[in-house]
C-alpha cells in the first residue's frame, strides 16, 4: 500500500518533469492544475492539454460566480462534457472576447467556446463545429426611453452600446444609423445604458434577458423583435483536428440526453422538441 503510494508519486513527479521540459513554449497558465496525475485516465486521452479561451463575463454561458469565484456557465458544463466525451484533456483560460476570436485565428488557443456566432466572415480563420445554440439579437432600453425606441427602427441617431468585436457592433454598423459603442466587457454597455450614458443596448437575447432579469432587477427592458439567427459554435484554428472530434462528441450528447441535461440546468427547460 505504502509502497504503491510511493511509486504514485514517483510517476507523477517523473511525468511533471517530462512536462516541464517539454513543454517550455507557451505553458505558463497553470497547465499542471489540469495536467492527470492518475494512470487510468492517462489511458483515455492523448497526453497533451489543450488550451480552452473562454469569455469570463458573458451570463449564463461562462462568468464567475460571485459566491465561489468560479468560473461557470452553460458553455462551461458543455465544453467539460465534450472533453470527456472525447477524451482529451482542457485547461480553461478567460480573456475579453475580442481576444478570442483573434487568438483562435492565430492558433494561440486550441479550442475557444464564448457563445460566439458562427458568421461567414469567422469561418475565413476559425473553423466551427456544428450550432450548438441558436441565440439572436435584441435591443434594451431603461424605462424611461421604451416610448421613444420601441425598436431597431427608432435607433438612428441615437447612442447605442454593445461589446467590441461582435456580431451587434456589425449589425450596428452595417445596418443602422445609430451611433454604436463598443465597450470590451458587455456588462460595460449595460451599465451605460442603466446610467443613462447611452441610449439602448444591442445584444445577445440569451445573454440580455438573463442580465435584465438577474442582474439589473428588471429595469432594462428588451423591445422589438428578436433581429437575425445566431447560431453558437464551437471554434478552433484553421484546419484543426480536434474540430472532428469535438463535433462528433456534440453530436453524441446530443442524442444521449447530456445536451439537454445541461441544458434544462441553465434555461430551466429542455431544449424545443425533446423530451426527458
Ligand atoms: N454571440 C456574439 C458574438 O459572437 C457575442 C458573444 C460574446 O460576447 N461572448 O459576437
Amino acid at each position: 500500500m505504502y509502497r504503491k503510494l510511493l511509486l504514485t508519486l514517483f510517476l507523477s513527479l517523473l511525468i511533471g518533469v517530462l512536462a516541464a521540459c517539454g513543454g517550455s513554449s507557451e505553458s505558463d497558465a497553470g497547465e499542471t492544475e489540469s495536467a492527470t496525475d492518475d494512470g487510468a485516465e492517462a489511458e483515455k486521452t492523448d497526453g497533451k492539454v489543450y488550451t480552452v479561451a473562454t469569455d469570463n463575463a458573458y451570463v449564463p454561458f461562462e462568468y464567475l460566480d460571485e459566491e465561489s469565484g468560479d468560473l461557470v456557465g452553460f458553455d462551461i458544463d458543455l465544453i467539460t462534457a465534450l472533453a470527456e466525451e472525447a477524451g482529451i484533456e482542457i485547461e480553461i483560460e478567460t480573456l475579453e472576447f475580442a481576444g478570442i476570436v483573434a487568438g483562435l485565428g492565430s492558433g494561440k488557443f486550441d479550442i475557444g467556446i464564448a457563445g460566439m456566432t458562427i458568421t461567414e466572415e469567422r469561418k475565413e480563420n476559425i473553423d466551427f463545429t456544428q450550432p450548438y445554440y441558436e441565440a439572436g439579437l435584441i435591443l434594451a432600453v431603461t424605462e424611461e426611453n421604451a416610448d421613444e425606441i420601441q425598436s431597431i427602427d427608432d435607433v438612428d441617431g441615437k447612442v447605442v452600446a454593445t461589446r467590441q468585436g461582435s456580431t451587434s457592433q456589425e449589425y450596428l454598423e452595417e445596418n443602422t444609423e445609430a451611433t454604436p459603442e463598443a465597450f470590451p466587457e458587455i456588462v460595460e454597455a449595460y451599465q451605460n445604458v442603466l446610467a443613462g450614458r447611452a441610449d439602448a443596448v444591442l445584444y445577445d437575447l440569451p445573454n440580455v434577458q438573463y442580465y435584465s432579469e438577474k442582474e439589473a432587477g428588471g429595469k432594462l427592458k428588451t423591445v422589438g423583435e428578436k433581429l437575425t439567427g445566431e447560431d453558437y459554435g464551437i471554434g478552433f484554428p484553421k484546419g484543426s483536428e480536434l474540430r472532428d472530434k469535438i463535433d462528433d462528441a456534440l453530436t453524441t450528447i446530443k442524442e444521449n440526453g447530456t445536451y439537454d441535461d445541461i441544458y434544462e440546468k441553465w434555461f430551466g427547460e429542455r431544449p424545443e422538441g425533446t423530451e426527458k
